[in-house]
């Protein structure tokens, strides 16, 4: 499941364009992946969405709405961890370009 939101979030915005997945959705917005749309996962708050989360695996060495966050409630879900493997295919099958490529501490929270 990857990184999620926690109640605490004050709607400030700052973390939706940070996601490289666009992972990242405003409260009470559908979401959608691959043209297809999906009721909001959360009304009140942003949301990140499961399917579409790699904690930035592909992309960053860290998760970047836990960076940006000005309040720190991006965190891991500690019900739902995912190998970095996972969250590598993740990134794969949603940016096509990534395959092949060599996870490295620039591209894996895991790597550090
Ligand atoms: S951890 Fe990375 S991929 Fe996941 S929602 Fe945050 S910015 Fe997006
Ligand atoms: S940066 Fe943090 S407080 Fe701001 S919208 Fe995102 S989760 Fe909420």
């Amino acid at each position: 499941m990857a990184t999620f939101i926690t109640e605490e979030c004050i709607n400030c915005g700052a973390c939706e364009p940070e996601c490289p997945n666009t992972a990242i959705y405003a409260g009470g917005v559908e979401w959608d992946l691959s043209g297809e749309k999906h009721p909001p996962i959360s009304n009140d708050f942003y949301y990140i969405v499961p399917d579409k989360c790699t904690e930035c695996v592909g992309h960053h060495e860290q998760e970047q709405c836990a960076a940006v966050c000005p309040v720190d409630c991006c965190i891991p879900d500690p019900n739902h961890a995912e190998a970095e493997e996972a969250l590598f295919a993740r990134a794969v099958k949603l940016n096509p370009e990534l395959a092949g490529l060599e996870l490295s501490a620039a591209t894996s929270r895991f790597r550090k």
